[in-house]
């Protein structure tokens, strides 16, 4: 689908977006989700990079997951509609994506990583109360698995490890607990995010 990209330089340009991407045909957009150049377009006028978070359906079959991607600018549309697009799962924003792509590759549950989110922030906003801060999953080994929270101080990560063990203990706890109040509160409809726990109240 060709979509409208207008540039500050004046020029309008037409850009290809796929509306729906099969990942298991085409893994080169795994990557390109996860480096940050997946819908990424050059105007022919100036050569601005432009990366318009176009929405769009991701289908990973061997992964077992549809996800709805939609633009950080509709978070508030998505909470004000009560309706959703049904079986699949929605994604706000294209860090958000490559946050859950990446976890999805790893085979690791993303409500439990969303789970371990919530309790390093929690943690975070003790010791930083006025601070707006995100945690973002980075990637596993056989000690556990790491974080990068971002917010903390102006242009520096911090690094954050959870334990295996305590990744295994919330994955149980899942399984017994489906309806625990932690895990409802990161619901909303078909959103599950720790976004959802920190969403404004003009949101709820
Ligand atoms: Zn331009």
């Amino acid at each position: 689908m060709k979509r409208n990209v207008g540039c500050p330089c004046g020029r309008n340009f037409q850009a290809d977006a796929d509306e729906e991407i099969n990942l298991d045909n085409n893994p080169e957009f795994i990557e390109k989700i996860l480096d940050g150049t997946f819908m990424s377009f050059t105007c022919p006028g100036c050569g601005k990079k432009h990366k318009p978070e176009f929405s769009v359906i991701l289908v990973w079959k061997s992964k077992n997951h549809k996800l709805e991607i939609l633009p950080e600018l509709e978070r508030g549309e998505f909470y004000r509609r009560k309706k959703d697009n049904s079986g699949i799962d929605t994604i706000i924003g294209y860090p958000e994506m490559a946050d859950r792509i990446a976890v999805i590759r790893d085979d690791l549950q993303p409500v439990v990583i969303e789970t371990l989110k919530y309790y390093l922030l929690a943690k975070a906003e003790e010791t930083y109360p006025d601070r707006e801060i995100n945690a973002w999953y980075h990637g596993k080994d056989e000690a556990g698995i790491e974080f990068h929270l971002d917010g903390i101080k102006a242009g520096e990560m911090a690094v954050m490890k959870v334990p295996q063990e305590l990744y295994e203990k919330t994955c149980e706890k899942y399984r017994k607990q489906k309806n625990d109040e932690i895990f409802s509160a990161l619901h909303c409809r078909s959103y599950m995010s720790v976004q959802n726990i920190y969403r404004p109240d003009a949101f709820k």
